[in-house]
């Protein structure tokens, strides 16, 4: 639903690789884990931790949010730009697709109040210009723009 939701024209067209979250399920446990995703980092990090939850270990990275060059995960396949959750500002729908679609209720949607500046949502053209700045510089990314521009 995800995918659906940023495709275009929406709902257009799946792909679970193009999902801004993922679940894992402990079914012994009966624990949901969602990790959404929140963009891009240009470097692995250094401390990396396994987790344990309910006695069950799980590995590095495992719910990290970060589309990082570590691995695949919350990266488009088309593009290989970074995917990162706008919690389907864009679509403008009374509740996030992936909450509304959740028939076994591991995703739940709440607002909370909270103190000061809320944080700014980005859409897929700054998610995108961000990583590409950060892997490139600014004044390369200006460069391009321009040449794309004039071409
Ligand atoms: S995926 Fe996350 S935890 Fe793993 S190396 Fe990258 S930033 Fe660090
Ligand atoms: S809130 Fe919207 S953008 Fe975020 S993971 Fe769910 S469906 Fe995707």
């Amino acid at each position: 639903m995800c995918s659906a939701v940023h495709s275009s024209p929406i709902y257009s067209g799946t792909n679970p690789e193009k999902s801004r979250i993922r679940v894992t399920f402990d079914p012994a446990n009966n624990l949901y884990m969602p990790v959404l995703a929140s963009g891009y980092t240009p470097a692995e990090c250094a401390g990396r931790y396994t987790c344990t939850l309910k006695e069950k270990k799980y590995p590095e990275c495992a719910f990290c949010r970060a589309s990082c060059p570590s691995r695949d995960l919350f990266v488009d396949p088309d593009s290989g730009l970074p995917l990162k959750c706008d919690m389907c500002e864009e679509a403008e729908l009374a509740e996030p697709a992936c909450v509304k679609v959740c028939i076994n209720d591991a995703l739940t949607y709440e607002e909370r109040e909270e103190e000061g500046e809320p944080a700014k949502i980005w859409g897929e053209l700054e998610v995108g210009l961000d990583s590409l700045i950060k892997k490139y510089g600014v004044k390369a990314v200006e460069e391009t723009i321009t040449t794309l521009a004039s071409d």
